[in-house]
């Protein structure tokens, strides 16, 4: 499919399902060796990236583990405007090597919110894998370790990504057409 229509927009094709299955094996095979026996945690961050984390996860041959959060944001005092909140961070990763799996970083807010969270249990270390990547749209600096896809600061859906909740079950990753 070259465009596809969700609610009350159109969208077209970007990075099909193919080049996305590389990637993700170069990734799986960049974090083999990296990670090989330090029985990392894999942290997911719901819902975007549970189909990356799967296809990247099954992919890694080293002793490791699994876990998912979620980031929910609430609105703040206004002199404080959004507040973040994690759940589902349990305190298991003292000491651990924990690998972040983002489905995209756009400002880069997310990533450091939780970077910052995830740095409070003392980890041996903390990187990042992101599906995809905007590098204009970044407000904050965030390392990415590990990013699938530089993409431009546009609307995309997917793999994972959703527009008004649906588009996560598209194979392929596409674009808001202007
Ligand atoms: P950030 O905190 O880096 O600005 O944004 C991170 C979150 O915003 C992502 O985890 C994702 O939920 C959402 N997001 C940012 N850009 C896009 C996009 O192009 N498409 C979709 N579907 N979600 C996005």
């Amino acid at each position: 499919m070259n465009e596809v229509t969700i609610l009350d927009k159109t969208f077209t094709i970007m990075i099909p399902r193919k080049k996305i299955e590389t990637r993700i094996l170069e990734i799986a095979r960049d974090l083999n060796s990296e990670y090989k026996d330090k029985n990392p945690v894999f942290i997911g961050v719901l819902n975007g990236a549970f189909l990356f984390m799967a296809d990247l996860f099954r992919n890694i041959e080293t002793p490791c583990e699994i876990s998912f959060i979620r980031v929910s944001s609430y609105s703040g005092t206004e002199s404080t405007g959004q507040m973040k909140n994690v759940v589902g961070l349990s305190g298991n990763i003292n000491n651990r090597h924990v690998i972040i799996v983002e489905d995209i970083v756009d400002t880069g807010e997310t990533v450091s919110y939780l970077m910052q969270e995830i740095s409070r249990h003392q980890p041996a270390s903390v990187k990042l894998a992101t599906l995809l990547f905007k590098p204009q749209a970044l407000k904050i600096p965030v390392t990415v370790d590990y990013a699938g896809f530089e993409i431009p600061p546009a609307f995309v859906v997917g793999y994972g990504l959703d527009y008004d909740g649906y588009g996560r079950n598209l194979q392929d990753i596409y674009v808001l057409k202007s």
